[in-house]
């Protein structure tokens, strides 16, 4: 069954899904995007990508391509058409089409392009195994709460990960903390029990994973401290995870040469993918 995607206002197969070379996300990355994980055929935390989606537009002064109603449908049409159950849906929005300047002109018409990717379902199992990251300098822009297209550092330090063994690069500023993973939110465990993530600011994107994951450790009545964190410290730390709406809670053991803790999953990382996938489970 040849894949369907959504541009511009047609159902195509991937093959002749094509946009304008002069569409100017293909040109600078002027563009946004959001990924959004289908868990059972549900669109998991939807509202809150969508919002994240609106406020990335806003920044960058791009309009809807189409009303948030209808972007909804056409969501949920891909995915009928896909016949995804279990998997991503990715939605791109650029400034649009033009003849090639940096500046733009106004009333633009921004292109829409969703498709879908099936995934193996998740399972607890499966998500309680430890993984390796390694540190890399971040060296992106100043607006990283902006969900942009323009992810050039990201795939640069995602590939040198992969290819030293590791899941995921941790991103480190100039002061030696860590920002966050190049597609990933991250968090630190110390021994005292508290659970450590940067607050979101613009040196990170505000992770909708990153937020549920928050709620859920309020409600675990787990300390919560949302300050930065070195990468020192989080060498030394007790547990360490990553959070993604792909990647969802993944437990860390292994900061490039150093053991997280005992260098096994630890009992919090544990309980909090437990209860990410309760609240999966009972997503409505
Ligand atoms: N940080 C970055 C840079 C990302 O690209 C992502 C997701 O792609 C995240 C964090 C996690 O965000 P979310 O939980 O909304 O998927």
């Amino acid at each position: 069954m040849p894949r369907i995607a959504y541009v511009n206002g047609k159902y195509k197969t991937h093959l002749r899904a094509n946009v304008h070379i002069e569409d100017r996300g293909f040109q600078f990355a002027d563009g946004v995007y959001e990924v959004i994980y289908i868990y059972n055929e549900r669109f998991i935390d939807i509202e809150m990508h969508l919002d994240r989606l609106n406020r990335s537009l806003r920044e960058l002064d791009i309009s809807w391509p189409v009303t948030r109603r209808a972007l909804n449908i056409i969501i949920g049409e891909v995915v009928r058409r896909n016949r995804v159950k279990n998997g991503n849906i990715y939605i791109q929005i650029t400034r649009g089409s033009s003849g090639r300047d940096f500046s733009y002109p106004a009333n633009l018409r921004p292109s829409l392009i969703i498709y879908a990717r099936k995934t193996i379902k998740d399972t607890i199992k499966r998500s309680i195994k430890g993984h390796k990251v390694v540190s890399k300098p971040d060296i992106r822009w100043k607006r990283c709460d902006i969900k942009t297209v323009s992810l050039l550092p990201a795939v640069l330090a995602k590939q040198a990960a992969i290819e030293l063994g590791a899941i995921e690069a941790w991103l480190v500023d100039e002061e030696g903390m860590v920002t966050e993973g190049t597609s990933s939110n991250v968090w630190i465990i110390t021994f005292d029990n508290e659970l450590i993530t940067r607050p979101a600011n613009n040196t990170i994107l505000s992770g909708v994973t990153r937020k549920t994951v928050l709620e859920l450790s309020r409600e675990m009545g787990l300390i919560i401290k949302e300050r930065a964190f070195s990468l020192s410290e989080a060498k030394l730390s007790k547990e360490a995870f990553c959070t993604s709406s792909t990647a969802l809670v993944k437990p860390i053991v292994q900061i490039d040469m150093d053991k997280v803790g005992n260098g096994k999953v630890g009992p919090l990382t544990r309980a909090l993918i437990k209860n990410y996938f309760n609240y999966i489970e009972n997503f409505i």
